[in-house]
């Protein structure tokens, strides 16, 4: 070794050093500064003006402390008359929509789509911004994304995804206010938009020319124009206190948060199809309520079950980055882990975790409306933890405008360190619809089928239309196919069953089969496609151990489309299902017309929904209901079928076709007890306390056009006669504040002013087309609960369903079942099996033994035949072993000195039941409720060991065998109570029936009963 080369070896390492450790300075040193081009003038009016109205120096950062000016391009002020964020500005939704076409008409950086309206017509927008070339060619970019999107269009072909990544402009879609009484989205991506098509600083460069930037800045348009029209009543009644949001859309509240699975409202249809028409990377959803910005990206466990790793990964790192990038500007209270989970996949920005993109979500601070105002924190809101070092104040004044900043800072810093990263967030969308493809045989199942021979085709259709609007791929079967089904493996018996149990378990013992036949036509839901994700997250069952670490789920633990639809799917892991002949198809509508010849005909109850659809249509048919099952032409009918007389035969092949159900044209009618099945007049009674729960039934209704009047608690006690307007009153679900006493009282009417819920000149889109009022205090009164005593008493049906059947119990609206509730069990919105107990109740139509249903967490029935006892409550086994004494266990003791008596056998009953009648309560027996007026089970909760279906159950054994569904006779009508929810969020349709078939056998709930004998 001579010393020149000792030399080179020393240079060389030398050199190494110097480049390691200028690597380290570079990563940092490489991104773009944030912070504004000097060579760029400042709108100094508007920077003066946020300035003003930022409450605290560390409230702002350096990429919103100033606003670039323009020569050209209109600030927002031009159409709010003051800056974004501005104390007292809440612009509608129509002028966000005139700002964001204002920046369209003077930049070429702004373009501005129509995405649909919403269920009251207003329209919803999206706004692209990116640099004038990335605009023009919009669609070979979406052509490069496509590719990217569905790796099967490229073969799976790694190298050319590569190319994609390296020429494709990735797509990063902010959505805003979709909750109403969370205001300040709107001014701030207005902002947000003139900021990215106007500054010129190289941070926003880079994002511009880097990425497009999609927006819509209103999701729940219906709501943000109710909202508008009450601050500004606020502001001209700055004295009073102003009506609380009560609808936001036409149907629900906070809960159009949660319809991301069931796809039921237009904003999740229209942001779903835009998000998939974009292909966007990101779906990024502003919502407001926890100080200052939690980002809850990252959030806290568990983690959805079918969510991609490489999607969990980028979570943290998004959420991690989110947090640094703004605790080194000096804001505090930003923080990204939390109690948030992301089990449910019901949320908006859960559409994106479902079709391979990033889901995002951001909690800032709101004052619900554009008042500046002094705010106090919880302790535990302020408090320094491990994941939130730098904590919000324990007390700050705090402005809209505040607000605005740290909505803008966040999504800035977001966007620029997306588009830093984003040929790895273009791989990592690949790689993520690739292993969707991959999952056949990655980690299964193959497959999801739906039989050709469903029981219930127009659910099968609806079912199949959700994963239709959810971008999933369905193919038909050319011929039948039989595929291996897993083997499943014995689990070690436990001890202590009671005998019941043994026996159900010996009778249930058939050799478990090995495979399983498919016939022609059965549905193919393939898990080899880039939206595989979605479907099985749907599909599939979910269980939340009453072990996990997380206390309190965000939301619904379980939700499998399948049980809640009452229809077969199959889950295949055997791969050959794939080869099946099979074809895409894209019109998916149950078979349904008029079959066979004859004049009577006849339609098999399978408790399908469209039955009552269709019974509305013909509205002047002669229908009656079949108390018996029975057969003709070879075909089987269930209790509670359609006969149908006097139809015209092309009417009702119309018709049925429409709603999807065969009708059976047959000689004669069958000889079977029927009564008749009238369209029953609806009355459909919301509170004015809260209106979202009965939204999902009001939704149900409209979609299956079952006509209904819409009527407050507050109407009920002005009409005179309830039973000459109407055979049936819903009373569904109030959700908050719902306990008996503020459904009777409403809110409090002895201090402050009147609250008014209606059109004015001042607030023109308060009401809409639902209901409206003077005052929304007062509640259904005692007026108002003798007029629905009297309703029932003298005929009428009064069906009410969890928070309202207990208002119904507790309140004496029935004798004889009583509601409680459970502190320690945990039945979190989750899907539970009930029993069917009375099949020849008219409410059970068309249903079989076993029922899956949706549950959150009760109220637990209990039966007595005592008119003013409680019900017993039974928890786990009773069985009473006999007392200290002489002999065996199973002998009797002795006294001593006088020959032994043999106790009365003591009379036994179900959980569900009421304890029979004993000797002792006859005497005298004036409590004792007659026989014909005893509450009616119809369904019941399964046992303990079979409740759960999906979701969290946890101590289940309160509620298990208890009813489910009580039909109480009161006086000539009927109060018909149930405690699951059979009408939720769109999940629920196999249960609809239930209440649907309430409706029509309305004046015949007593068929088929039979009467205790004493
Ligand atoms: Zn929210």
């Amino acid at each position: 070794m001579d010393s020149t080369s000792v030399r080179g070896v020393r240079i060389a390492s030398f050199l190494l050093l110097v480049f390691i450790s200028a690597a380290g300075t570079l990563a940092a040193s490489d991104e773009t500064a944030p912070a504004r081009d000097p060579k760029q003038a400042v709108d100094e009016a508007y920077t003066a003006k946020i300035q003003k109205y930022t409450t605290a120096p560390y409230f702002t950062s350096p990429l919103v402390n100033y606003l670039p000016a323009s020569k050209t391009v209109p600030t927002p002020e031009t159409v709010l008359g003051d800056v974004a964020g501005a104390p007292g500005v809440l612009p509608y939704a129509e002028d966000v929509y005139k700002y964001m076409r204002l920046l369209e008409k003077a930049s070429p950086r702004v373009k501005v789509f129509s995405i649909g309206t919403t269920e009251e017509g207003r329209e919803m927008i999206a706004v692209a911004i990116s640099s004038p070339e990335n605009l023009k060619n919009l669609e070979e970019n979406r052509a490069r994304l496509t590719k990217l999107a569905d790796p099967r269009t490229i073969k799976l072909d790694d190298a050319e995804a590569d190319k994609l990544v390296a020429q494709a402009v990735p797509v990063y879609y902010i959505t805003g206010t979709i909750h109403s009484p969370e205001t300040g989205a709107p001014t701030a991506l207005m902002e947000l938009a003139y900021r990215l098509s106007v500054d010129e600083s190289p941070y926003i460069r880079e994002i511009r020319d880097g990425m497009i930037t999609l927006i819509t800045p209103v999701v729940e348009v219906d709501g943000r124009d109710r909202m508008v029209d009450i601050y500004k009543w606020h502001l001209a009644h700055p004295k009073d206190f102003y009506p609380p949001l009560i609808y936001w859309g036409k149907y629900v509240a906070h809960d159009n948060n949660r319809d991301a699975m069931g796809v039921t409202l237009k904003l999740t249809e229209n942001v779903l199809n835009t998000y998939v028409k974009w292909k966007a990377q990101v779906l990024h959803d502003l919502h407001e309520s926890v100080p200052y910005l939690y980002d809850n990206t990252v959030g806290d466990g568990p983690y959805n079950a079918w969510v991609d790793p490489i999607l969990t990964d980028e979570w943290q790192m998004i959420g991690s980055r989110n947090v640094a990038d703004m605790t080194k500007f000096g804001m505090p209270g930003v923080f990204t882990h939390g109690d948030f989970d992301t089990w449910s996949p019901g949320y908006l920005m859960f559409i994106a975790a479902m079709h391979n993109g990033i889901s995002r979500l951001y909690e800032t601070f709101g004052n619900g409306g554009a008042d500046t105002q002094e705010r106090t924190l919880d302790p535990e809101e302020y408090a320094r933890t491990w994941w939130r070092q730098n904590p919000p104040l324990p007390k700050v004044l705090w402005s809209q405008r505040d607000n605005n900043n740290y909505e803008q800072t966040g999504l800035l810093t977001s966007l620029h360190y997306f588009n830093e990263n984003k040929r790895l967030f273009l791989k990592n969308f690949y790689l993520k619809a690739k292993r969707s493809v991959a999952k056949p045989s990655a980690e299964g199942p193959a497959a999801y089928v739906l039989p050709a021979d469903e029981s219930r085709p127009s659910l099968q259709a609806e079912l199949l239309h959700v994963l239709q609007k959810q971008a999933v791929e369905i193919s038909r079967a050319k011929a039948g196919f039989t595929v291996a089904l897993p083997v499943k493996k014995e689990k070690p018996k436990k001890d202590g069953k009671d005998k019941k149990d043994t026996k159900e378990a010996e009778k249930d013992k058939k050799p478990e089969p090995t495979s399983r036949d498919f016939p022609a036509g059965s549905y193919i839901v393939r898990m080899d496609q880039p939206y595989a994700r979605i479907a099985d997250a749907l599909l599939d069952h979910q269980y939340w151990s009453p072990d996990d670490p997380q206390k309190t789920p965000y939301d619904d633990t379980g939700w499998t489309f399948g049980e809640l639809f009452g229809v077969q799917v199959a889950r295949v892991t055997d791969l050959k299902v794939l080869d099946v002949a099979m074809e895409r198809v894209t019109e998916i509508h149950a078979p349904g017309g008029v079959k066979g010849d004859g004049a009577v005909f006849a339609i098999n109850n399978a408790a399908e929904p469209a039955l009552a659809t269709l019974r509305y249509k013909l509205k002047d048919a002669n229908v009656e209901a079949a108390e018996e099952p029975f057969e003709s032409g070879g075909k089987k009918f269930n209790r509670g079928s359609f006969i149908i007389r006097n139809a015209n035969r092309a009417d009702l092949d119309r018709a049925a076709t429409e709603v999807g159900l065969q009708a059976v044209a047959v000689g004669a009618a069958p000889s079977v007890k029927t009564h008749a099945i009238r369209a029953a007049r609806v009355a459909f009674v919301h509170t004015w306390l809260s209106t979202q729960t009965e939204g999902w039934w009001r939704l149900a209704l409209d979609d299956l056009k079952i006509p209904y009047d819409y009527i407050s608690t507050q109407a009920i006690a002005k009409i005179d006669d309830l039973n000459a307007k109407y055979d049936v009153i819903l009373f569904p679900p109030v959700g908050f504040f719902s306990s008996p006493t503020a459904i009777i009282n409403g809110m409090p009417t002895a201090w402050g002013n009147p609250l008014p819920w209606k059109n004015t000149p001042e607030t023109p889109n308060l009401a809409g087309k639902n209901d409206s009022t003077d005052d929304m205090r007062p509640g259904l009164g005692w007026d108002g609960f003798a007029k629905l005593q009297t309703f029932v008493q003298k005929g009428g049906v009064l069906l009410t369903a969890t928070d309202t059947s207990r208002f119904a119990t507790e309140i004496g609206l029935v004798t004889g079942v009583s509601a409680q509730t459970s502190e320690r069990m945990k039945i979190v919105g989750s899907v539970v099996g009930t029993r069917l107990v009375d099949g020849a109740s008219p409410i059970a139509y068309g249903y079989e033994e076993k029922v899956p249903a949706y549950c959150d967490n009760g109220p637990i029935f209990s039966l007595s035949s005592i008119s003013g006892a409680r019900g017993r409550r039974r928890l786990g086994n009773e069985s009473r072993s006999r007392p200290t004494g002489r002999g065996t266990a199973d002998e009797p003791d002795f006294t001593v000195g006088r020959p032994g008596v043999e106790a009365p056998e003591e009379p036994t009953s179900e959980t569900w039941e009421a304890p029979p009648v004993t000797d002792e309560q006859r005497r005298n027996g004036f409590r004792v409720i007659p026989p014909a007026d005893r509450a009616r089970v119809i369904f019941r909760y399964a046992d303990q060991k079979d409740l759960l279906i999906s979701g969290l159950v946890a101590g289940g054994n309160e509620i298990a065998q208890h009813p489910a569904v009580v039909d109480v006779p009161s006086g000539k009508g009927h109060v018909v109570l149930f405690s699951i929810n059979p009408v939720y969020r769109g999940e629920t349709r196999g249960t609809y029936s239930m209440v649907l078939n309430t409706i029509l056998n309305f004046d015949s709930l007593d068929a088929g009963r039979k009467l205790a004998e004493k």
